[in-house]
């Protein structure tokens, strides 16, 4: 048996049904404009280190403190991945072991709180995550959580309410990002609700990593007890997450997630985690981020200028959310008829929606992978037009195919991967 590099003829060989979902996948990523705002394409180096044979190595523990002989090569990756980090966002403490970004919450809370305290985060209808304290999830299973939201007029976070919510419910820790808010988070204010009433402060950059390792969003790393983040969004890197934290946490943040959470550690992921990383210290990085916020704001604009109503009014990062009530579309509805025209996005609640998620009055829209394509304000024109047709005309079967057409011929303008076939001739 040959168990040297991934080749995509062995895998043809092997087992032909997941090879040809892996080759309808990669079609599907090459010729329709994906606008989800959490996904990103990794480069070849990325996607090279996280199919690489680390896959193979056991290694639980640390760097230099682990329950297996053999570590010496996932050390250096593993210290690789930590000092890049620190290089990046300047945290003095580094965890780049979590499976993802949910589990790197749950050790950020796990690491000082204790099931039935009170935790206070933004909502999850109103732009939060999950892990933020929602009923269906561990954070609103373990923890007494509360939540803050955006008030209905500006649609943007009012810290007034924020600070009044802090001191009613006494929160021990309070927990600030978003999966779905298109504005700049004020982070010393945070800080100083959080302060004020005693509590811990997580930041869940998850979404807007990208743009605090390229300078531009503020970070919240010289505010926050916890700085969790995910590394395949706007970082553009493998799926993952990883855990930041001030130097008196560090000790129990590396307990609680391992042995307290996690066995071990996936080290192939940890590895394109450092590559992914290195990436992000490059000019090239910060060029690709700047283009992705003017793309953001081009496609905002864009839509607006067309009548389509925008949250908030436009975005500060590299999403937005669209309210559709007006156009009498569902979320539901318009995530189905854009990607029947080849624009792929997601059903989104908007603030105050009054249906339920799972059919939902908005979608989210993102610019990060349209922007690793390499697709510029033009593009986003482009975009803004055949989004228009299909919002106008949903069921026009006529019209979908039309746009399905110009969307895959938009794409192959911006080639993005070598075929299989070629790289692993
Ligand atoms: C995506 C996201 C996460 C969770 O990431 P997973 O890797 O899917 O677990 C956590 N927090 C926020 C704000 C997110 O947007």
């Amino acid at each position: 048996m040959r168990t040297a590099v991934s080749s995509m003829r062995e895998l043809k060989a092997t087992d032909p049904s997941v090879y040809q979902a892996i080759r309808a996948e990669e079609k599907r990523q090459r010729e329709k404009l994906l606008l989800i705002a959490s996904e990103n394409f990794a480069s070849p180096a990325v996607l090279a280190a996280q199919g690489c044979l680390m896959t193979n190595k056991y290694a639980e523990g640390y760097p230099g403190r682990r329950y297996y002989g053999g570590c010496q090569n996932v050390d250096t990756v593993e210290e690789l991945a930590i000092q890049r980090t620190k290089q990046i966002f300047g945290a003095d403490h580094v965890n780049v072991q979590p499976h993802s970004g949910s589990q790197a919450n749950m050790a950020a809370y796990l690491a000082v709180l204790k099931p039935g305290d009170v935790i206070l985060g933004m909502d999850l209808s109103q732009g939060g995550h999950l892990t933020h304290g929602s009923r269906v999830n561990f954070s609103g299973i373990l923890f007494r959580s509360f939540s803050y939201g955006v008030a209905r007029e500006t649609e943007v976070i009012d810290y007034d309410v924020v600070q009044r919510l802090a001191e009613e419910c006494q929160p021990r820790m309070i927990v600030v990002g978003a999966s779905a808010y298109p504005r700049t988070l004020d982070f010393p204010r945070f800080q100083v609700i959080a302060q004020s009433v005693g509590a811990y402060l997580l930041v869940d950059i998850a979404h807007i990593a990208g743009l605090i390792a390229a300078g531009l969003h503020p970070s919240p790393v010289p505010y926050a007890d916890f700085v969790t983040t995910t590394t395949h969004k706007t970082l553009r890197g493998p799926r993952g997450g990883i855990i930041m934290c001030k130097a008196e946490h560090a000790k129990a943040v590396d307990k609680i997630l391992f042995p307290g959470l996690q066995g071990g550690p996936l080290m192939h992921v940890i590895a394109a985690k450092a590559v992914a990383l290195a990436e992000a210290l490059t000019p090239a990085f910060r060029r690709y981020q700047h283009q992705v916020l003017a793309n953001a704001r081009a496609l905002a604009s864009g839509l607006a200028e067309r009548g389509v109503r925008v949250v908030s009014g436009g975005t500060d990062t590299h999403l937005m959310l669209v309210n559709l009530t007006a156009t009498g579309l569902t979320g539901k509805e318009a995530e189905a008829a854009l990607d029947a025209a080849g624009i792929t996005v997601n059903k989104n609640a908007v603030p105050y929606d009054e249906k339920p998620p799972a059919v939902a009055s908005g979608i989210r829209l993102g610019t990060p992978i349209v922007s690793t394509r390499g697709m510029r304000e033009p593009e986003m024109a482009e975009i803004v037009s055949l989004m228009d047709q299909v919002l106008r005309h949903p069921r026009e079967t006529r019209t979908l195919r039309t746009v399905r057409k110009q969307a895959k011929a938009l794409c192959q303008r911006f080639p993005i991967f070598h075929s299989y076939d070629e790289s692993s001739a």
